[in-house]
């Protein structure tokens, strides 16, 4: 067992041939880790079943797998061994060896077949080199890449300034000229110490692991040790997006390639043909039609906001009369919200008597608001008859507040018939 060995991260078989999708290995190691534990479990209570799960790191011969690095995210894929097939969750580089996580576990010295999800590893690729050759093309205007970002949708170059329009454009062009004279993508494996070492990362072995350099035909080398393209073809196109501003006066310039395009296209067309349906315009008459829109709202709101204040001012009458008579009066409006409550209270000022204020619909949340003299008995003696089963609330002397997570039917009759009586 212990003569087999696994091959160092720089000379894996995805490095050294990016196209492979199945391959043949054996299990060189396997141990346990600890999942993530679930953080639901009580501090208090440390002898509860803990539900973490317990995984297993395989080490293999060789792999084509990729594990994270270089900006670009893990693979995911399946292991066949004679008796099953196990889904490898995620590949990590612990300094020069790959580490497959894997549900269960599978013994040393055991042959299986690694299949790598080609869809989702292909995307990377198409990422990853398009993302080294809009970095080229950048560094010929001398703008350096100072980081980069492979996203589940979009991806991002980090840049020193933002640039201008015309900047993106050119790039854009350029990038894809590029793409067309589809050069070949190659890696080189020189010397050691020609390569810059301070691109590597800090847990690499340098002296024991492989240090590559990835060619974009003679337009750009850098070392990376990614899964490439094998021609710059195979990148379709390049979109360069928006820019976001990060840090002082840094900018992210986003970007899209390969089939991500065309996905985006698609997706966006389809949203498009939706907004035309819902706004009945075309789409370059969609702009205009939500200006109309915004324009209409905004005088809508108005106009209720003047009708409001009239609704008040007459209800405030009303209210202060019932007040004269009965010493009493009662008003729930179930489309109106606490603010109007508050208006209209205002409006009514000074008053001998009580005034028991609701609003919100059957079924919604609402608001109850109890005035005049002894609000918080009174307040407490519906609490009490459990007249409003979800009213809660507090307040002292002439003035008690309290909210209704829901009413429910025949709960504002009952409750004005409380007061009332
Ligand atoms: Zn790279």
């Amino acid at each position: 067992m212990a003569s087999i060995r696994s091959t160092v991260v720089g000379a894996l078989a995805c490095q050294k041939d990016s196209y492979l999708k199945k391959f043949e290995t054996t299990v060189v190691s396997c141990h346990e880790v600890q999942a993530a534990k679930s953080k639901s479990k009580s501090k208090k209570q440390p002898d509860a079943p803990s539900d973490a799960k317990t995984e297993y790191e395989l080490v293999l011969k060789d792999t084509i797998l990729f594990p994270e690095g270089g900006g670009q995210p893990s693979d995911s894929g399946v292991i066949t061994t004679p008796e099953t097939s196990i889904p490898v969750l995620a590949i990590r580089r612990a300094v020069l060896t790959a580490l497959h996580k894997v549900p269960i576990p599978v013994a040393p010295a055991t042959p299986v077949v690694l299949e790598v999800d080609w869809a989702r590893r292909f995307d990377h690729m198409q990422q990853h080199s398009g993302q080294h050759l809009i970095s080229a093309v950048l560094d010929t205007m001398q703008i350096p890449t100072l980081a980069w970002n492979l996203g589940e949708k979009f991806s991002y170059v980090e840049l020193p300034r933002k640039l201008t329009d015309e900047e993106v454009a050119a790039v854009e062009d350029r990038c894809n000229e590029v793409i067309r004279q589809a050069l070949t993508i190659w890696v080189e494996i020189p010397d050691k110490d020609l390569v810059n070492k301070q691109k590597l990362p800090d847990d690499y072995d340098a002296d024991s692991g492989v240090l590559r350099v990835v060619h974009i035909g003679d337009l750009d080398a850098n070392p990376c040790c990614g899964t490439h393209l094998s021609n710059t073809r195979e990148m379709n196109s390049i979109v360069l997006l928006h820019q976001v501003p990060n840090k002082s006066t840094n900018s992210r310039l986003f970007f899209l390639i390969g089939d991500r395009v065309r996905k985006y296209a698609a997706e966006n067309h389809a949203l498009m043909r939706r907004l035309n349906a819902r706004l009945s315009c075309q789409t370059d008459e969609i702009e205009a039609k939500v200006a109309r829109l915004e324009t209409l709202l905004r005088d809508s709101l108005k106009r209720e906001k003047m009708w409001a204040s009239e609704v008040v001012i007459n209800e405030a009458v009303t209210v202060k009369q019932a007040l004269q008579e009965h010493k009493r009066a009662f008003i729930y409006r179930p489309d109106a919200a606490l603010d109007y409550l508050t208006s209209l209270v205002g409006e009514i000022g000074a008053f001998e008597g009580l005034l028991v204020l609701a609003c919100g619909a059957v079924k919604s949340p609402g608001a109850l608001m109890v005035l005049g003299e002894g609000a918080d008995v009174f307040a407490a003696s519906v609490r009490e008859s459990g007249i409003v089963k979800s009213l809660k609330g507090g307040g002292k002397g002439g003035k008690w507040q309290g909210k209704v997570a829901e009413w429910e039917k025949g709960e504002p009759e009952a409750l004005r018939k409380f007061v009332l009586a």
